[in-house]
């Protein structure tokens, strides 16, 4: 009836106040501007990654909610090894040898949080062009690039 309404989690890009910016968590105030909001579930939706997959499966490392999700508890962006840490050994030799077809090696945990931003900044004062960063990168160490970019277009636009 409602289903359509409220049932998908949304990761929006919205409007904050300074006030509310500086009222953020500090780890949110990394995201620049995005925040993770937690709509209502579907039924067999897992609260993690808003997928829907059997409790003993690993969480969908690729979903935004997921990654947003993880990031909120912990402070770093989850890899496929997060995602699969609930499974048996089993289910993990399984997903591990899947994911090797495509091309992913689950590793360990992901990055710290400032190593992500440092990166990011980095790369954009070194000149590298977004599309020229890793392919790895998390959408922190993008954002970090972007906030580089952003500063650098508001600085031009206040000299010109
Ligand atoms: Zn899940």
């Amino acid at each position: 009836m409602s289903e359509a309404l409220g049932a998908k989690p949304l990761v929006g890009k919205t409007a904050f106040t300074a006030e509310e910016e500086a009222a953020a968590p500090a780890e949110a105030q990394h995201l620049g501007g995005f925040r993770l909001f937690r709509g209502r579930m579907k039924e067999g939706q897992c609260p993690e990654c808003a997928v829907v997959h059997d409790a003993e499966q690993p969480h969908n490392q690729q979903s935004l909610f997921y990654q947003y999700s993880f990031r909120e508890k912990h402070g770093r962006w989850p890899t496929w090894a997060d995602a699969m840490a609930h499974c048996s050994p089993e289910v993990k030799a399984f997903w591990v040898k899947e994911l090797a077809t495509f091309g992913v090696v689950v590793g360990g945990p992901g990055k710290p949080v400032e190593e992500c931003v440092e990166a990011g900044a980095e790369a954009f004062r070194e000149g590298k062009r977004l599309q020229d960063v890793p392919a790895e990168w998390s959408e922190l160490e993008r954002a970090a690039w972007r906030r580089g970019w952003l500063q650098t277009r508001r600085e031009e636009q206040k000299g010109e």
